[in-house]
């Protein structure tokens, strides 16, 4: 079966990721986002969908396509690199508010750029994702419209399930200015509507994302408190990294209790990620379709200890690039070096050996008789030709062990 007809098929097949444009495509009233046993967000069929929605939902899902940087993008100063695609710069960034910095996931680029938009009345609220105040263990949707609700909604690195896109429609439909703040898989379900829907061009003025290794299903999140004898409903904070950079795993229960866990001893080894089969078969994890997409840069690709807080900005698009320096020049953020492809290589490691990798995981979906993601302009084809073979084999029979996880 490696066709996708049905909502079902996407899901049963490891392949939607949980992020909620299909929801707003068809309202709550059709379809409901919600946390499985396995503990991921996925679509529910509430009442059955028409072909021509199921059809819409097909042009955007991720989980069904995936595309690199519209060719309307690229101009005669994006570069090029096999591996990390289009790009105009390459340099260390981070947010001159020193709150921001602390509080943020890395050094608070994002919400320091998001700031920027919001107080230069660039665009009037950003679609991003935050703690849910009433169950911090798990994530949110939400608007912001001003620093107050930026950095008082627990938004930075969110290692858990969410459905950042579950208010898209509604955020369209408010016919106002915003910008959009998401994984790479979210971008790509927005570019992929632009085509079709006339309003996110319009009104969705800026794309930015983070380079993402994936995020641990919710089980993960819960034998972490489980660990110290503590239940959801006793969390009042919940925190995967910030407060520092990276900053520690913390939680607080709402009688004062205080548990925290290094970041490397959380993740630990990858074999315990639980991270969902969908993030092991993205075919792009680094952003390739946002405007701008920031990372870490510890060398070697895992953090050695606490620092103040160092982001690279790769900036994707001409407006990308234009909203750095407008946001450098007026203060928001602070431009340090230029980087090489070479050192963003170091600092990324395992997203350069996923983007070599997934082709041939790709290509054991397919043996199984599995439907995959249909991608187009992001080189997978072309670094799978030029892998050792031996290394694809591994890939492929690799993917097809885990198929019985899904
Ligand atoms: C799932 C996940 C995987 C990651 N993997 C990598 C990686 O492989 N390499 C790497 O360098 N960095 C990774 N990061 C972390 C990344 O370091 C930082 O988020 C990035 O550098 C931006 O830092 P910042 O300080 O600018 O972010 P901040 O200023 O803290 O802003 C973070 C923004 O991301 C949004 N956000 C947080 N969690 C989610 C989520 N789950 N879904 C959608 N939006 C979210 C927030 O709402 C906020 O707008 C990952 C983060 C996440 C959430
Ligand atoms: S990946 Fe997104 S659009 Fe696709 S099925 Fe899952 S929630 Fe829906
Ligand atoms: S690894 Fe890919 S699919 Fe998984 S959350 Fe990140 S961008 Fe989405």
């Amino acid at each position: 079966m490696s066709e996708i007809n049905s909502l079902s098929d996407i899901t049963s097949n490891g392949l939607c990721i949980g992020c909620g444009i299909c929801e707003s495509i068809v309202g709550k009233e059709n379809i409901k986002i919600s946390m499985t046993e396995k503990g991921r967000l996925e679509p529910q069929e509430i009442s059955p969908l028409s072909d021509e929605n199921f059809d819409k939902i097909k042009k955007v899902c991720p989980g069904v396509i995936v595309e690199g940087l519209p060719k309307n993008e690229i101009n005669q100063d994006s570069k090029f690199d096999l591996i990390w695609g289009y790009y105009h710069s390459l340099f260390y960034s981070w947010s001159t508010d020193t709150k921001i910095r602390f509080q943020s996931s890395t050094g608070g680029l994002l919400n320091g750029l998001s700031l920027y938009l919001l107080e230069s009345n660039i665009v009037d609220f950003i679609l991003h994702t935050g703690t849910d105040p009433l169950k911090p263990m798990r994530s949110i949707s939400k608007y912001s419209y001003d620093k107050n609700e930026l950095l008082s909604s627990g938004s930075c690195s969110r290692y858990g399930p969410t459905s950042p896109l579950d208010r898209f429609h509604e955020a369209l439909n408010l016919n106002q200015p915003f910008a959009f703040v998401g994984k790479p898989c979210d971008i790509s379900a927005i570019r992929q509507l632009s085509k079709i829907d006339e309003k996110v061009n319009k009104f969705c003025k800026y794309l930015l994302t983070l380079v993402c290794g994936g995020f641990g299903e919710f089980t993960k999140s819960q034998e972490f408190i489980e660990s110290f004898n503590v239940k959801e409903k006793e969390l009042e904070i919940f925190r995967y990294r910030g407060n520092g950079n990276p900053g520690k795993m913390y939680i607080k229960t709402d009688s004062g209790k205080e548990y925290d866990k290094d970041y490397n001893s959380f993740w630990g080894e990858e074999s315990t990620w639980r991270v969902p089969f969908r993030c092991k078969i993205c075919p792009d994890a680094i952003g390739e379709s946002a405007d701008i997409a920031a990372l870490d840069t510890w060398p070697g690709g895992s953090p050695k200890g606490e620092d103040e807080g160092f982001n690279a900005a790769i900036a994707r698009t001409q407006k990308g690039l234009e909203l750095l320096n407008s946001a450098v020049d007026s203060g928001y953020i602070k431009k340090g070096d230029n980087l090489s492809i070479d050192e963003i290589n170091d600092f990324q490691p395992h997203q350069v050996k996923k983007k070599k990798a997934v082709f041939a995981r790709h290509c054991g979906m397919k043996k199984n008789d599995l439907p995959t993601i249909k991608t187009r302009g992001l080189r997978i084809k072309k670094l799978y030709d030029m892998n050792d073979k031996k290394f694809n084999i591994n890939e492929e029979e690799g993917i097809i062990k885990r198929v019985d996880k899904i």
